[in-house]
Formats: structure tokens, sequence, C-alpha cells
């Protein structure tokens, strides 16, 4: 049988709460599907750090470099507000994405049918929405150098960030977001501002030139990003795959996260370039959501972000198509039923702890 290794680092907060109720759905994919996992565990953001006074320590980093995919839960929350910024929980994530080259965010925003109704938008522009964010991750604006507050002498402070790509980051995101789409309804949308920005017209000009030499077979349209934010809520359906830089992509994809109602429905993955040999990609999946300390530690946390995340893992680690749409289906049959969470709890509907609500999705696989 073959073997897959997992390194799973549940992190702080809500993380190892909602991390527990993934492991019952790996447990599920071993039994049912011969999966193989064989799950090795680390520490991050705070809890590293009270560990080893690093918010991931070089032997976990060595473990998530070996692994076939990592599993995230969430990070941070005020017992770190004042450490050091270079330990500070949110620099084990950011270590993370850089170390394994995760230069390609996902972020499907999903609205389950049973759920429209809590969407802030009318149901019949959300109902059934199901869009790809793909998000430039490791460039642009956040890490373009220079990057500094001056001092000008006269009273006065400059602030520069410096927004870089090159043409091969361009390709390579682009590439991404043209393979998924051949796998959904193969159409893309490339939003930037190449009306007022340099990288911007690259980036039209490279996502053209990259779906004309090797994806004609995929529609490609571009909007400017502005717009495309203001397209996002009058009719998301429009759109199918969305790729984007690292700025762009940050705003958008939280615009999109709440046209699907609760923060606790939304995964995410992380993918690096495919390895030459094996062709399989680094990846990272967690949920969009962080440590909520606000309700941590009370059994209420909404763990579908966290299985919808070890779905995406299935589907673009492993190529384990089908389980991942069990997963997903299994998801949205547990909603139509009415059960639900404390965020996502409406009238007439059954509220269930976070442990409750692990175990009504792996009922619903097992029948
Ligand atoms: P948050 O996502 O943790 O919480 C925002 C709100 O959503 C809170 O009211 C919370 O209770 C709710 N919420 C979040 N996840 C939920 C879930 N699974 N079920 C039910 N409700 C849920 O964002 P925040 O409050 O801005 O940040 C809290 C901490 O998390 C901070 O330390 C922040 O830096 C960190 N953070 C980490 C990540 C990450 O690990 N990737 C992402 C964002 C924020």
């Amino acid at each position: 049988m073959t073997t897959r290794k997992l390194l799973l680092l549940p992190g702080d907060g809500v993380g190892p709460e909602t991390m527990n109720q993934m492991r019952k759905l790996i447990d599920w994919a071993n039994r049912e599907h011969a999966a193989g996992f064989e799950i090795e565990e680390g520490l991050v953001g705070g809890a590293a750090y009270d560990a080893h006074g690093a918010s991931i320590s070089e032997q976990d980093m060595a473990k998530a470099l070996a692994a076939d995919a990592v599993l995230f839960g969430a990070v941070g929350g005020p017992k770190w507000d004042d450490v050091a910024y270079e330990v500070r929980p949110e620099a084990g994530l950011l270590r993370l994405r850089k170390d394994l080259g995760l230069f390609a965010n996902l972020r499907p925003a999903i609205c389950y049918p049973a759920l429209a109704d809590s969407s802030s938008l009318r149901k019949e522009v959300v109902e059934g929405l199901d869009i790809l964010i793909v998000r430039e991750l490791t460039g642009g604006v956040y890490f373009g150098e220079p990057k500094e507050i001056t001092d000008l002498g006269n009273g006065q402070k400059r602030a520069i960030d410096t927004q870089i790509y090159d043409t091969f980051e361009i390709e390579r995101i682009s590439s991404v977001a043209f393979e998924l789409a051949r796998t959904r309804t193969n159409r893309v949308c490339s939003m930037e501002k190449r009306n007022v920005m340099k990288s911007g017209v690259l980036w039209n000009e490279v996502v053209t030139a990259t779906h004309a030499a090797g994806y004609k077979d995929v529609e490609l349209t571009h909007m400017l990003a502005d717009a495309g934010g203001m397209q996002l809520v009058r009719w998301p359906k429009q759109f199918d795959v969305i790729v984007t830089d690292n700025l762009f992509g940050d705003m958008l994809s939280d615009v999109a996260a709440m046209l699907t109602g609760s923060l606790g429905m939304l995964p995410s993955a992380s993918l690096g370039a495919p390895d030459e040999a094996t062709g399989s990609r680094r990846a990272l999946y967690e949920p969009v959501h962080g440590s909520a300390p606000d309700i941590a530690g009370q059994g209420i946390a909404n763990p579908i972000a966290m299985i919808a995340s070890f779905a995406m893992c299935l589907r673009y680690s492993f190529d384990m198509v089908e389980p991942a749409g069990q997963v997903e289906e299994a998801i949205a049959a547990v909603l139509d039923a009415g059960k639900r969470t404390a965020d996502i709890m409406s009238d007439g509907c059954e509220q269930l702890s976070t442990d409750a609500m692990g175990d009504a999705i792996v009922e619903q696989l097992t029948g």
C-alpha cells in the first residue's frame, strides 16, 4: 500500500479543537479508501514559542519539508501579543510558506444551499456559488524591497512598499489557474490594475502569453481589480477561477469569503512548484480563519473549514478526487439536515458542538 506522510500542525486556540475533528476524516480515508496516511505532528505559533522560544522549531521545519502535505490549524492569541516580532506566532506560517516555496494560494468560495440565507447578499445572488480565487503568495508588494519608513528630517516621514513581479512568477501562477480551470468550468478571469501600475501591464501581458502558449482551450478574460471587486458582490456566479496578485488576492478573497457566510466554513490550500522527479507539489492546507481566542476551549468552534481543507488535500496533493467529493457532499448533507455549529446557527436548526459536528460528518460518510 502507498504510504503518504501528513504533518499535522494544530497550532493555537481553536486550531487543535478543529484538527481533532479532521483526524476522524484521516481515519475514515485510511479505513475506507486504503489511503495509507501516516501522521506526524509538530508545534507552530504560540505553542511552539512556549516550547522552544521560536514560532516553529528547525526539527518541525524539517518534518514539513519531508511531508507529502502539511495540515495547519491556526496560530496566535493575546497570550503572545508582546513577544518579539521575529518569533511572533504568525512568523511560523510565513516561514512555512517561504521555505516550502508555496507561491499559489487557492481559496474556494462555495455557498452551500443550506447556508444561502446567512450571506449578507440576496439568496439568489449567492446560492450555489462555486468560485476559486488563485492568489500569488510569495511576491508583490508584501515582499518587494525597498520596504521602509524613513525620516525626512523636516518633521515628515516617508513610507515605501515596492510592488515587484518577474515574468516567471506570473507564468507559474497563471499556469496553476489555467490547469485548475480545466478541472472546473474552464474559465479564468485575470485581475490587475494595468491602467495605473506597470506591474499590472506586465501581469496582463504574461497571463495573455501563457494562455496563448499552452492553454487556448481555457476561456480567458481580463478585468481591472477594482471592477473585479465590484463584480464579485454584484454577480459573483459569473466567475469560475480568478487569478490575481498577492495584494489584490488578499482583499478579493476576503470579499469572496464573506459571500458564503461564516469564516468557520472556508478552507484553503497553498501549493509550490511541481517536483521535477515526482511531479508532486509541496502543499499546506489550512482554514482561512484564525485561532478565534474568543471561543477557544469552549468546544463550540466550527470544524468544517478544517475538514474541507482536508478534502482539498485529498484532491490536490493525492489526486483522490472521489473521496474529496464524498467529504464535500457529506458536509452539504449535514447542513441540509439542519445541523449547525453556533456560528452558523439559525431558527429551527439543531446546534452541535465541535466534536458532534465532526461525528455527524463521519456518520454521514459511513452511513
Ligand atoms: P479569527 O479568524 O480568529 O476570528 C474572527 C471571528 O470569527 C471571531 O469572532 C471568531 O470567534 C470567529 N471564528 C473564527 N473561526 C471560527 C470557527 N472555526 N468557528 C466559529 N467561529 C469562528 O480572527 P481574529 O479574531 O482577527 O484573530 C485571532 C487571532 O488569530 C489573532 O492572533 C490573529 O493574528 C490570528 N490569525 C491567525 C491566522 C492563521 O493562523 N492563519 C489567520 C487570521 C488570524
